[in-house]
């Protein structure tokens, strides 16, 4: 996977960060145990010179070095253990004064025996991902914001409070292993579907777990461009790979053009074989779906995805959804 190069900073430089963080809070903590049990910072210096005395005999060539040397080793190991031991009943872990590196696989460095940890596999595709959404520049919104006085009472309220419910359950289900569905927002500009989708992106962030969130437009057209080789990148790589793909708006795109309909295909289909979801926003109807993006895409759509009616006053639409949906 090809990385843009201010991903590749970023991620290089919060894996520092963390580094560097554990060990001035492990040093922070050696200066506080020093302090308070000044018999640890001893039984420390003792294993420091029993390493030296190793590191001497092993130079000597001395017949019974290897002997003397067990026995200094012996002697560490069960210093260590009292160490631990102290430590524990002090301050309940026996590690106290080891770093506490936030990934203990590669030790904060992003490497393992010269391989990218998976760490830094995931920093890197958050900050791909976020630098592809900010050409979109959509606002991200907090399933706290979310206001019922916002809507008629009635049916429209409460069906707004239990989709509400459902979409912090679908983020919260994110990190399992079941299947995570796609969906398909429908209903008119200004009814929750962009700010949904926004309070999912950012939830999952919370998570750790990164989204790509885009507005058809943007998307296409940066895939239109990079195929034309007018600008760099593997938006569509991303595109396939990241763990939610979240397009926003689709038919507002000003143009069409015939390597959009492709493209569009080439990311549902490829992401529903990989079995990874999409959430896609639309005011579209399932009828006009079809007249504009062809059957291929339009089957692929409606089939596998989870429709999710944003209803409005628009009755001919929410008909026509219902009888797309009902059959
Ligand atoms: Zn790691």
């Amino acid at each position: 996977m090809k990385y843009t190069e201010k991903a590749s900073e970023l991620a290089a430089r919060e894996i520092e960060a963390r580094r560097t963080a554990a060990l001035e809070e492990q040093r922070r903590r050696e200066t506080e145990i020093t302090a308070r049990m000044p018999e640890i910072g001893v039984l420390r210096k003792k294993l420091r010179d029993n390493y030296i005395r190793i590191i001497k005999l092993v130079a000597t060539h001395d017949n019974r070095a290897a002997e003397t040397a067990a026995n200094i080793r012996e002697e560490s190991l069960s210093t260590s253990e009292s160490i631990a031991l102290m430590l524990e009943n002090s301050t309940g872990d026996r590690n106290y004064l080891e770093p506490k590196y936030t990934c203990p696989n590669c030790q904060d460095t992003g490497y393992v025996d010269g391989i990218r940890c998976e760490c830094l596999e995931k920093l890197l595709m958050k900050y791909t991902l976020e630098e592809m959404s900010s050409g979109s520049a959509i606002k991200l919104h907090d399933f706290g914001e979310f206001r019922t006085d916002y809507y008629p009472p009635g049916e429209i309220r409460e069906r707004m409070i239990k989709y509400h419910t459902m979409f912090v359950n679908y983020c919260q289900d994110f990190g399992g292993t079941s299947t995570k569905r796609s969906m398909l927002f429908m209903g008119e500009t200004g009814l929750g579907k962009t700010f949904f989708s926004s309070c999912i992106v950012k939830r999952l962030g919370e998570m750790g777990i990164s989204a790509a969130f885009m507005s058809a437009f943007d998307m296409l057209r940066t895939l239109e461009n990079e195929h034309f080789g007018r600008a760099e990148g593997d938006t569509m790589g991303h595109l396939l790979t990241a763990p939610l793909v979240v397009i926003d708006d689709l038919g507002a795109e000003p143009s069409q053009s015939k390597f959009y309909n492709t493209f569009f295909y080439n990311i549902i289909n490829g992401r529903i074989n990989r079995m990874l979801p999409t959430i896609i926003s639309t005011n579209l109807t399932p009828d006009i779906i079809k007249a504009r993006y062809g059957n291929r895409i339009a089957s692929r759509m409606l089939s596998e995805f989870l429709p999710v009616l944003f209803r409005g006053t628009d009755i001919r639409q929410q008909k026509s959804a219902q009888r797309i949906y009902s059959t």
